[in-house]
């Protein structure tokens, strides 16, 4: 554990998809700047190479002002981390190249993260859980994970889609537009929130693991039946999405008896999500721990601080070995401040 005696500052880069994000943050874990940069595509999903290029346009800005914010000079940075994976290929890449550039330029070390585990690590920081069951829910993943013996372990997964993708779709079908810089998945929740009637839709969950593409593909059916309120549509979508998670990770909790529920990702800005999962937490005697909206969806503030654990335990990266690792699961990376 070298580097935990020195003090300083990490800037992270995060790329993963659709957001190209700046953090900074102190050895103590002060977030001193966290700023993003979203590429909104003009129809359909996201596309990555188009991704890729917003994240190239952007970056040298968004670096810029993330040091502005901070206060801190360019020199004072010991460290630089970026996403190295799960992720879109072009996209994990420019930000690696801007990371490597920067680490390269100002002659310290490069930390290449876990994108999974830094949601997770960012949510512990700000809500001071210690040891959760977390719920990862974004537009790219859906995972229940808990630590045991010097890994973050996944107890449940999706099969397909990630629930965040499901709703983003179903929106698109739907015909709902991001309009004022909001997620599609909240203009769902708006929607929901007038729901009044439960429509049967197609609940599946295999073991501990969850499955959306049968719930997707007949919400979108219902939307074409035109039979029903798009308001009750949207209702029944959440509920029946956000009570598989919930189960799934009540089943988690009540097998590794652990004392905290964690949700975070994109997905936990939703106030009914945050509900079910508080009350069954309760329910259990867990402290429901819910990450705030600036740092539950994809942000840079995550990376720079998981960079600064994984720096403290000498887990730096060669600029000429720091390939992206688009499949890398948060289960293959060794945790080893967890627990000390
Ligand atoms: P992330 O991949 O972590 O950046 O999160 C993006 C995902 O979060 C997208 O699928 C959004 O539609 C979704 N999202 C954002 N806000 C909400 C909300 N209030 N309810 C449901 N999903 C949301
Ligand atoms: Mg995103």
């Amino acid at each position: 554990m070298v580097g935990c005696m020195r003090k300083g500052y990490c800037l992270g880069i995060e790329s993963t998809a659709d957001d190209f994000g700046v953090g900074i943050a102190s050895f103590e874990g002060e977030i001193l700047a966290n700023v993003n940069h979203s590429y909104t595509p003009e129809k359909g999903g996201i596309h990555p190479r188009e991704a890729a290029r917003h994240h190239a346009k952007v970056a040298g800005k968004v670096i810029e002002e993330a040091l502005e914010k901070s206060g801190i000079k360019i020199d004072n940075l010991s460290v630089i981390a970026f996403s190295q994976g799960p992720g879109l290929g072009p996209c994990l890449r420019t930000g690696a190249t801007a990371a490597r550039a920067l680490a390269t330029y100002l002659g310290i070390p490069l930390v290449g993260v876990n994108h999974c585990l830094a949601h997770i690590e960012i949510g512990k920081l700000v809500t001071e859980a210690t040891d959760p069951i977390t719920l990862y829910v974004s537009g790219g993943n859906t995972i229940i994970a808990a630590f045991e013996a010097g890994r973050y372990r996944v107890f449940g997964e999706t099969l397909d889609i990630a629930v965040g993708n499901c709703l983003d779709v179903f929106a698109r079908e739907a015909g709902l537009k991001p309009e004022n810089g909001k997620a599609l998945g909240r203009i769902v929740e708006e929607m929901a929130i007038k729901g009044r009637k439960y429509i049967t839709l197609p609940y599946t969950v295999k073991g501990m693991d969850l499955s959306f593409s049968g719930l997707l593909t007949a919400a979108v059916s219902l939307l074409h039946e035109k039979k029903h309120r798009l308001e009750d549509v949207c209702f029944s979508f959440q509920e029946t999405a956000f009570s598989m998670l919930t189960e799934v990770t009540e089943r988690a909790l009540a097998h590794t008896e652990k004392r905290e529920v964690l949700l975070t990702g994109g997905v936990a800005a939703n106030k009914r999500l945050q509900s079910m999962l508080k009350t069954m937490a309760e329910e259990h005697d867990a402290r429901f721990c819910g990450v705030p909206r600036e740092y539950s969806p994809d942000n840079g503030a995550m990376i720079a601080w998981t960079g600064i654990l994984c720096f403290k335990h000498n887990l730096t990266v060669p600029v000429e070995k720091s390939f992206v690792k688009l499949k890398w699961r948060l289960d293959e990376v060794e945790v080893p401040w967890v627990g000390e």
